[in-house]
């Protein structure tokens, strides 16, 4: 039969306060390469504005369509629309059929022993690579256009972002994951971990867009498995599991939705945050007088993007050194991330503040100079996002509030001028911060 690719922008997702103009311009701008490209397969993307639950009907009765096919999400507030939806289809008579492909395994297939959602990564991981089962690519077939579908989308006014958008054509993701595969996938497991170093995929964005499928990355680690298991496990077993992090909190959303408004173990909910507002917005806008916090917090407001290891330390310093709720942090993320994602973005901050799943245990608290120093060890990611410390010896770029005399001099900055000193005492907050949270115990 003929199809109608449809796509319809919620007003009620466009102004949600999890939301900013990078991932919206983003989203603008996919739309607008996802139409060329059914264009070129003879078709074209329709475009719809308003509530799905109103607006499918009316774009189903135009256009005399007898069936609706849609992607489930794995989140609270969208499985509920897709739920209400269905329920609207059925009522008025229509075909509805969905498919769950966002993750690489549905969120609902794997259980433990006692058939319960699995909470801890390691045998989730171990079950989820028994079941992996990767599909060969959909390839989009040749459409025929409906004789009533303009050729053109309308367009409205999207925001604009505040940094420089990707490629957002699938083209251009299929190539960066080739060359991914290429470079940096052998040497992952350590390359990963070097903020500097484009050691891993940059495919986040595209991943969470449905750009690239996660099945068709794995595909490519599996392609590229060596043929006999080393000691250590090779860069594309850890890239599978990293891929596999992101199933495993789609299904944490999916089986446990109240964590996306608060803690995983509820107990946490008990927590008497500082929540100062003003280090908040030292922590925003990258200076908070800590270097690799201060770069990774600029990665995110110039490129909508940050590196993993780099969204580690500035998550532990959030919760840890400046004792404020993880839920700020996440939502600032969300506001900025190009891949800003839910499920990996609530996991992520979850696993920091030591409140969720396989969490970090809230006494490992992260020293914002040695993680500097171990993976930014020349400085050169602190150097690029904070041009005023480039003249910093090696030896204090992780810690320039030490510079002195001639190093000072040598540095060409005036501490607490053109850079600022540490807001908070690293050792005095861990303390602090053992003390906050025992208090819940
Ligand atoms: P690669 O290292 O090349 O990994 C390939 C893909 O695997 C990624 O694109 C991503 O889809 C998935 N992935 C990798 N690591 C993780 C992980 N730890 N959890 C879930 N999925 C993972 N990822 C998001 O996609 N959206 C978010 O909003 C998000 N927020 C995060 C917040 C915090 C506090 C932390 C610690 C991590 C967060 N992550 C998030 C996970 C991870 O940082 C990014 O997926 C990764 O940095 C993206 O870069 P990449 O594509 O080069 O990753």
């Amino acid at each position: 039969g003929r199809v109608i690719p449809l796509f319809i922008v919620d007003p009620a997702l466009v102004h949600s306060s999890r939301i900013g103009p990078n991932r919206l311009a983003f989203l603008a701008s996919r739309l607008r390469t996802l139409h060329a490209e059914l264009v070129a397969h003879g078709s074209g993307l329709l475009i719809a504005y308003g509530d799905p639950r109103q607006v499918i009907l009316s774009v189903a009765a135009e256009y005399g369509a007898t069936m609706v096919t849609f992607e489930r999400d794995t989140g609270p507030w969208g499985r509920k629309r897709d739920r209400e939806v269905a329920q609207i289809l059925l009522a008025n008579g229509l075909t509805g059929q969905t498919s769950q492909t966002l993750t690489i395994v549905p969120p609902t297939t794997l259980k433990t022993g006692t058939g319960t959602p699995y909470t801890v990564f390691t045998p989730f991981y171990r079950s989820w690579r028994n079941a992996l089962d990767v599909h060969d690519t959909f390839e989009i077939p040749l459409l025929s256009k409906h004789p009533n579908q303009p050729s053109n989308p309308v367009w409205p006014d999207w925001p604009v972002s505040e940094v420089v958008l990707p490629e957002s054509s699938r083209g251009h993701a299929q190539d960066l994951l080739r060359q991914f595969a290429k470079s940096a996938l052998n040497d992952y497991t350590t390359g990963r971990d070097m903020v500097a170093k484009p050691g891993t995929s940059r495919l986040s964005p595209y991943l969470r867009f449905g750009i690239l499928s996660a099945q068709e990355c794995a595909r490519v680690a599996l392609a590229n498995m060596p043929p006999v298991a080393g000691e250590v496990r090779s860069g594309a077993e850890v890239w599978l599991s990293e891929l596999a992090w992101r199933d495993f909190y789609h299904q944490i959303v999916y089986n446990f939705p109240h964590v996306t408004t608060g803690s995983f173990r509820p107990v946490y909910d008990n927590i008497q945050w500082d929540n100062n507002p003003e280090w908040f917005a030292a922590w925003c806008e990258g200076r908070t007088g800590y270097p690799i916090v201060d770069a990774a917090m600029r990665q995110l407001n110039t490129e909508g993007w940050m590196h993993n290891r780099a969204r580690m330390i500035v998550s532990s310093f959030l919760t840890k050194d400046l004792l404020i709720d993880w839920r700020w942090g996440e939502r600032y993320f969300m506001q900025k991330l190009l891949d800003g994602d839910t499920a990996a973005n609530n996991g992520g901050w979850q696993w920091a503040a030591g409140t969720g799943t396989d969490a970090q245990p809230y006494f490992r608290i992260f020293n914002p100079i040695s993680q500097g120093q171990k993976f930014d060890a020349d400085g050169a990611y602190v150097k690029k996002y904070l041009p005023e410390l480039r003249y910093v010896p090696t030896k204090f770029i992780h810690s320039p509030w030490l510079l002195q005399g001639r190093d000072m001099r040598d540095a060409r900055i005036t501490m607490g001028v053109e850079y600022p000193y540490p807001i908070v005492d690293h050792a005095t907050q861990r303390q602090a911060a053992l003390a906050m949270y025992a208090a819940i115990k």
